[in-house]
């Protein structure tokens, strides 16, 4: 005779399978929320960057890009601030001591 009471064997191995297949359900949906999180969140960046492109990142204006010695320098059309990409300052600082200074009188604000 098939037990059929609430606690017999055969009801204890189905609940647990309906727990397995439970929680492989939740994981699945729930890798599926975090691969559709990090899709708008790479959008978001992407919109973000085509946003912010060459915009002076105190100011917001337009940044013009001047290459002086083999770098390319960035400075602001409005605040006049200097901006140099990654990498920028080491080679300005490992290559000519004279540099900074030059650049200094290049860059710097005109005064009125
Ligand atoms: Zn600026």
């Amino acid at each position: 005779m098939i037990e059929s009471s609430k606690n017999s064997p055969s009801r204890i191995v189905s609940e647990r399978e309906e727990e397995y297949f439970a929680r492989v359900e939740f994981e699945r949906k729930q890798k599926e929320a975090q691969e559709r999180e990090a899709k708008l969140k790479e959008e978001e960046r992407r919109q973000r960057k085509a946003l912010h492109f060459m915009c002076c990142p105190k100011c917001g204006m337009e940044l013009i890009e001047i290459e002086y010695k083999g770098v390319k320098i960035d400075k602001c059309s409005d605040c006049a601030g200097v901006w140099l990409d990654c990498g920028e300052l080491e080679r300005i600082l490992g290559t000519d001591r004279n540099f900074l200074a030059e650049m200094l009188d290049i860059f710097r604000r005109k005064t009125d």
